[in-house]
């Protein structure tokens, strides 16, 4: 075979393919006028994503798929589910390199986390979205972008779990957290750190994550998976009453996760909610509503029927139960995943 034959007449450049999915969010969103920075909407196609940042020309192809465009907190889990199915058959592709996920921030965290958990690939899988819509004044949502792309791109990205690139940092999705309802530098890690930051075309990274996540994860989903367990999230407060934790099992839930004061202390309601989970054998895991910190197991747990969230916030310990859930109930296994993931 000569060296013509070798060449791809449609690349001719040999770049790298890159997946880009697009789900909507700030970062294809549009405002009236350029110092309009809330109430806009998502308008803008993942494909013109591209085309607004011709830089990313010279890095790699791209091979696009529409899931979905719109805001983030109206994310389903039928949309969740479908959006884990395709990256897993995107990465799957031989010639595919890396999946680029652009995603409204507000939910960003839950679905890194989830895909984290169930994507069966070393290839790297990068989420990005803005806290700027493309039309304001000095838009984040281009250099993002960028960003991630080159994040993707990068060798030393393969094997570290699903990351999120914003704001110059790389974040794991195990740990990264929205932290501003509107800064540019919305997402932080301020006890594990960002694993590396990304200027340009120059990735460093400093740190990596321990968990478990991809290919040693053991939370697979089938790609005929069409629904996950239920789960509620209750926060715990001062006076709480116990009127939700009967609500939430009274509609069936088959997990409940303690949005908790302080270490994970349970209220008097909260306590008498999992009391109620416990006779009913519906695991309640307990997190905590505080920043940082971990809510580790304590010998109390096994008599209360409780699992401890660990580091885990309670959006992201819910993602975790509902995925141990499909293999077991068992408190004790619970607890060994918390531990692990
Ligand atoms: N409301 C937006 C969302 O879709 C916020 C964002 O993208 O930053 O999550």
């Amino acid at each position: 075979m000569n060296e013509k034959q070798l060449v791809d007449d449609s690349n001719p450049a040999g770049l790298p393919t890159i997946a880009l999915l697009g789900m909507g969010g700030t970062i294809a969103s549009s405002a009236g006028v350029a110092t309009q920075l809330s109430d806009y909407r998502v308008t803008t196609g993942v494909d013109l994503l591209i085309q607004a940042v011709p830089a990313l020309q010279s890095v790699a192809r791209f091979e696009y798929e529409q899931l979905a465009n719109i805001e983030s907190h109206q994310i389903s889990d039928g949309l969740l589910l479908r959006l884990a199915q395709r990256v897993n058959a995107w990465l799957t592709m031989p010639h595919i390199s890396a999946v680029v996920i652009t995603h409204g921030t507000d939910t960003l965290e839950e679905t890194a986390y989830f895909l984290n958990l169930v994507v069966q690939s070393h290839k790297p899988v990068v989420l990005v979205g803005a806290m700027r819509p493309a039309t304001a004044l000095s838009a984040d949502g281009p250099l993002n972008l960028f960003h991630a792309v080159v994040v993707a791109l990068s060798p030393q990205s393969v094997g570290k779990g699903v990351l999120a690139v914003m704001n110059d940092r790389i974040l794991a999705a195990r740990y990264v957290n929205k932290a501003h309802t509107t800064n540019v530098d919305a997402f932080v890690v301020p006890e594990q750190g960002c694993l590396g930051v990304v200027s340009g075309q120059d990735v460093q990274y400093f740190n990596t994550t321990t968990r478990r996540h991809t290919l040693s994860s053991a939370l697979h989903i089938s790609d005929d998976l069409q629904s996950l367990p239920s789960v509620d999230i209750i926060y715990d407060h001062q006076g709480a009453g116990v009127h939700l934790y009967e609500a939430a099992l009274r509609a069936g839930v088959q997990g409940i996760v303690l949005a908790g004061t302080g270490n994970g202390s349970l209220s008097p309601a909260a306590r008498a909610g999992a009391a109620l989970a416990l006779e009913k054998q519906v695991p309640f895991v307990r997190a905590s509503h505080v920043q940082q910190g971990s809510v580790r197991p304590s010998e109390k747990d096994v008599d209360r029927g409780l699992v401890a969230a660990q580091s885990l916030n309670p959006h992201k310990a819910r993602i975790l139960l509902r995925l141990a859930l499909l293999n077991t109930r068992d408190r004790e296994t619970l607890q060994r995943f918390f531990n692990e993931y």
